[in-house]
């Protein structure tokens, strides 16, 4: 396909008027063509009035055809084929064998969503009977289900142009629910995203969905994100990148006539905690795990371990010490925007000058544009503990290791840290005393807790939780990865007598759609299940 710089309101291809928005290729610093024109309000108005045309239909779909036309959107973003790959790896310096992962990652994302859909426990159907003889009072007959918010706005991340972008998780959730979707392309990829915007479209088309289902809009965020996000007609927004960009939406939301739900994830420098048995153990083969999981995709992953927490002494030390070796030998690898790399830089030159942190190594500097060197970091645990600056997100391949006095200290630590996507514990069994006396602790303070892994690397499946307290996220009950996903934008219904014909297909007394409801009290066991 030729790319034609244009957003798409529904079928229609629109070009915009405001200032134009050049991909760059980090790796070189030249800009790509085409150019995007962004897109004004009046883009907005249009895309959220076919919306809202678009919703009573789209979330009276049946489950089956929903699922369907989630598969097709797979199907037709596999079928654009290595022009999509190309695209995506000039416009963010990612590794072509990265860029396909996250094809892969993307398509079975929306695959996984479509199985949900079909399954149908998602809509939560609870009934309970009427009881006319009851005593002192009858009761009635009361069903509920679970229904879509409305339009839902999402943000493409710049960390992920398939997977968190145009057809990403946010977007993918919200089909499933029944809320048609508008995206604000992110500015670093707007060639992926037309890509993808078309391949989404044609989806909505081969389906025989109305055009509102799916619009993608170019511009600033200050102009064509907020205009969308209170834009009466939204009913919730899915948003990954800075803590600033996330709070900025969720400020927005709250002071709409009509506040709405912001599903922002933003900060989280993912601690991993040493215990003594382990470290002990194995202290070398832990460093390398560290590093490699530090220096994936440069650090540009939410889950990258930003901070390490252990009690001093000789095994921290000799940690520390084959950390650094790995780290004086990584190599410099480019990052995805100018601006990404800037904050980087920024952020890291903020650390140097601290007196409370000291570098233990810095990687092998790059010689291209966008080249982020990597840096590790000790503090002591009263340093950490002292400034708040110690715990800010670096976004990029920069860690910084806290030493603890003792047990006291450690806990002291985490009681300190703010909200956290994942907390990382490597431990061995000696340990396990010490990990247990924790759990209260970490699961305050983390939506994924995970043993003798890295964080790096996000399951897609059921039992996901890519969340966490604030600034991990704007909604500490949620997850933006896997099918709970879908919970976001659903909110319930309960029917009070209604008639049988009255009712949704879902609340049916027959249960036509053969849903494991929860009856009477009890979770119905179904002859075919
Ligand atoms: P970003 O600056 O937050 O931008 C993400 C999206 O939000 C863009 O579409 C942007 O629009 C919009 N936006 C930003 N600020 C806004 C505001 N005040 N009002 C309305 N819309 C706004 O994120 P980024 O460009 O991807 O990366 C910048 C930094 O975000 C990184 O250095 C890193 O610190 C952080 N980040 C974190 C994660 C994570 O997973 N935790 C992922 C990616 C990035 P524009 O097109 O106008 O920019």
């Amino acid at each position: 396909m030729t790319l034609t710089g244009n957003m798409l309101i529904g079928q229609q291809a629109i070009t915009g008027s405001r200032e134009a928005i050049r991909a760059i290729n980090p790796a070189t610093g030249t800009a790509l063509e085409p150019a995007y024109l962004g897109g004004t309000g009046e883009h907005v108005e249009q895309a959220c009035a076919l919306a809202w045309e678009a919703f009573d239909s789209y979330r009276e779909t049946p489950l089956a055809a929903r699922a369907t036309f989630l598969e097709t959107i797979a199907d037709e973003i596999e079928a654009i084929g290595d022009e999509l790959i190309d695209r995506a790896v000039s416009e963010s310096g990612l590794p072509r064998p990265r860029i396909l992962g996250e094809r892969g990652r993307t398509c079975h994302q929306l695959r996984t969503f479509a199985r949900t859909v079909r399954a149908g426990e998602w809509l939560d159907v609870r009934v309970d009977t009427a009881l006319p003889e009851r005593q002192p009072l009858p009761r009635s007959d009361l069903r509920q289900r679970q229904v879509p918010l409305g339009p839902v706005a999402v943000f493409g991340a710049s960390n992920f142009p398939l997977a968190f972008s145009v057809a990403g998780g946010d977007t993918a959730s919200a089909l499933a629910a029944g809320c048609p979707v508008i995206v604000k392309a992110h500015s670093a990829h707007p060639g992926t995203s037309e890509l993808v915007g078309h391949a989404i479209a044609r989806a909505v088309k081969k389906s025989g969905l109305h055009a509102g289902v799916f619009s993608l809009l170019f511009g600033s965020g200050r102009e064509v994100g907020i205009a969308l996000v209170t834009d009466p007609r939204i009913k919730a927004v899915g948003f990954t990148g800075s803590r600033s960009g996330g709070i900025a939406l969720c400020k927005a939301a709250a002071a709409r006539p009509e506040p709405i739900p912001v599903y922002a994830e933003m900060s989280s420098i993912n601690p991993v905690l040493l215990f003594p048995a382990a470290l002990q153990a194995r202290g070398e083969s832990l460093a390398q795990g560290f590093v490699a999981s530090l220096t994936q995709g440069a650090g540009q992953f939410c889950t990258n371990p930003g901070l390490v927490i252990a009690r001093q002494g000789p095994a921290l030390d000799q940690f520390i010490s084959a950390a650094a070796d790995l780290v004086q030998r990584s190599q410099a690898q480019t990052m995805l925007t100018p601006g990404i790399f800037q904050a980087y830089e920024a952020g890291v030159g903020s650390l140097l000058e601290l007196t409370s942190a000291q570098e233990v190594a810095a990687g092998v500097r790059g010689n291209t544009p966008n080249q982020c060197q990597t840096h590790l970091f000790v503090t002591q645990a009263r340093d950490f503990l002292a400034d708040a600056a110690l715990q800010a997100e670096i976004f990029g391949a920069a860690s910084l290791v806290v030493q603890c006095a003792d047990d006291h200290e450690i806990r002291q630590v985490l009681e300190h840290l703010e909200g956290q996507l994942t907390i990382t514990l490597q431990l061995d069994d000696a340990d396990l005393e010490s990990a247990r006396a924790l759990l209260p602790v970490l699961e305050r303070k983390a939506g994924r807790l995970l043993v003798n892994g890295w964080p790096t690397g996000v399951e897609v499946c059921d039992a996901m939780v890519h969340g966490g307290p604030f600034p991990a996220t704007s909604d500490t009950r949620t997850t933006s990865v896997g099918t709970a996903a879908i919970l976001r934008f659903l909110r319930p219904v309960c029917y009070q007598d209604f008639p049988d014909s009255l009712l949704p297909t879902a609340l049916k007394h027959t249960n036509p759609l053969q849903l494991r409801r929860l009856l009477d009290g009890q979770r119905e066991v179904l002859e075919n299940a």
